[in-house]
């Protein structure tokens, strides 16, 4: 399901790799690994994540180096990065050369308190993976229940117009290329014309204004859709 948040797990040991990965999928995610930072970086371009667990110490590419291009990059630049290391020493020094990682934890973790730390991005970054209550202007979306309502009034939307939907509030104001949405809607792996996008938006939009309110959702053109 493409709602499943999407966690890059980055670890060269791969006892500790395999450990992460599998504690994450208990939690729900999907979760990709690699074992270097050039893999990393080549499965970032490939498929973005909503989180990435990110060990410092790397071979090829360091851990640093690769938080620091990603959060360059304004295609990546909102991925959600935990960097790990083995020392509070090492800590200091990573939040010292400001590669802007969103969290610090020092090895050795507990899995519970790793899983809270990828939980608390996953709250900020992909609220509706974790079971937020999404409100925009007088809509309301429950992401755990599937019940949605503007203005009070309950909306019946299909599995895919609720995605859609999710995902536009997930991020209100920012511009989503049919592509993107065709990725986080429904999925990758399923090959669907980019005209179906229009298609749902358009039904999206109808269930939405039915009730007399306004169209919240904006095309814009050459670009794709936004809300707001
Ligand atoms: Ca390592």
């Amino acid at each position: 399901m493409s709602t499943q948040p999407h966690v890059l797990v980055v670890e060269d040991e791969p006892a500790i790799r395999e450990i992460l990965a599998y504690n994450l999928e208990a939690e729900g995610c999907r979760v990709s690994t690699a074992a270097d930072g050039e893999e990393a970086l080549l499965l970032v371009a490939e498929d973005t994540p909503d989180v990435i667990v990110l060990d410092w110490m790397l071979p090829r590419v360091t851990g640093i180096e690769v938080c620091r291009r990603l959060k360059m990059d304004t295609a990546t630049r909102s991925v959600a990065i935990i960097m790990l290391s083995a020392r509070t020493e090492e800590i200091d020094r990573v939040r010292g050369l400001e590669t802007g990682a969103d969290d610090y934890v020092t090895k050795p973790y507990s899995m519970s308190e790793m899983m809270a730390r990828v939980r608390s991005q996953l709250r900020r970054v992909r609220p509706t993976s974790v079971g937020q209550v999404l409100a925009y202007d007088d809509i309301l979306l429950d992401a755990e229940t599937h019940r949605v309502t503007r203005n009070g009034a309950s909306l019946k939307l299909g599995p895919t117009e609720f995605r859609l939907l999710s995902t536009l509030m997930e991020k209100p104001g920012r511009v989503w290329s049919r592509d993107q949405l065709l990725d986080r809607v429904w999925g990758r792996d399923i090959y669907v014309d980019t005209r179906t996008v229009d298609v749902h938006v358009g039904r999206l939009r109808k269930v939405l204004t039915a009730g007399g309110g306004g169209d919240p959702v904006r095309t814009v053109r050459g670009a794709g859709y936004a809300l707001g």
